[in-house]
């Protein structure tokens, strides 16, 4: 794992963007709103209904507009199971689809609840390659309303994001598009942490 830059402003040190070389993609961690995001794909934390809701998914649906809805119901009328991905355009929005997930809601740890979270990730991805895209944005999918513990949350999204990467020969962007600041620094500190291994292994 390479660390390309980390940009240290005195005035805005907290916002700046991290990019990390995995294999040949690159992972960055950046503070902002998904739905402003140009990458070819952005991922949707939905429920299973596919019904939208509050959080980042009643913002995806209300900047990109009523096809994507329309899409979700004609052709997913069975909704979407916990820790599966389906796809649809972006409507509106910059991004040419939505990779509409859904995350577990946290129930204490011992329900599966790592494994769901990981395959959401992992399918999201896998369904991103299978459309062409170079670039990927994901939310930090279950820290929300569904109550996953951000500190185990970033760990487990940026390690299954890492093992998709190192297991592609096409290059890819994968941008985490966090909402505040307490979540980008909860997304650094798991980098820290691995940039800290690799130095002591
Ligand atoms: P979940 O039900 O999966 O927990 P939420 O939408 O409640 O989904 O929250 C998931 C994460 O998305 C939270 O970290 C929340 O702060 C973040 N979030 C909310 N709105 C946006 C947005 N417009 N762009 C990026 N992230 C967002």
């Amino acid at each position: 794992m390479k660390f390309l830059y980390r940009k240290q402003c005195g005035r805005c040190e907290r916002k700046s963007p991290v990019k990390t070389l995995v294999g040949n993609s690159v992972l960055e961690l950046v503070v902002g709103d998904i739905t402003n995001e140009e990458t070819d794909a952005i991922v949707n934390a939905a429920n299973s209904q596919l019904a939208g809701g509050g959080g980042v998914d009643g913002a995806i649906h209300r900047a990109a507009g009523p096809s994507v809805m329309e899409q979700t119901s004609q052709k997913y009328p069975e909704g979407c199971p916990t820790g599966e991905a389906v796809i649809t355009d972006a409507g509106q929005l910059k991004a040419k689809y939505i990779i509409h997930t859904v995350g577990p809601i946290w129930r204490g740890g011992r329900e599966g609840e790592e494994d769901y979270l990981r395959a959401a990730y992992r399918n999201s991805l896998q369904l991103a390659v299978e459309y062409g895209c170079k670039s990927v944005s994901f939310p930090a999918i279950s820290t929300g309303v569904y109550g996953y513990p951000l500190d185990l949350a970033s760990e487990v999204a940026l390690s299954e994001i890492r093992q998709f990467l190192l297991g592609l020969n096409d290059a890819m962007l994968v941008r985490c598009v966090l909402f505040n600041e307490g979540t980008w620094g909860a997304y650094c500190r798991v980098l820290e942490q691995w940039r800290c291994d690799e130095t002591n292994a």
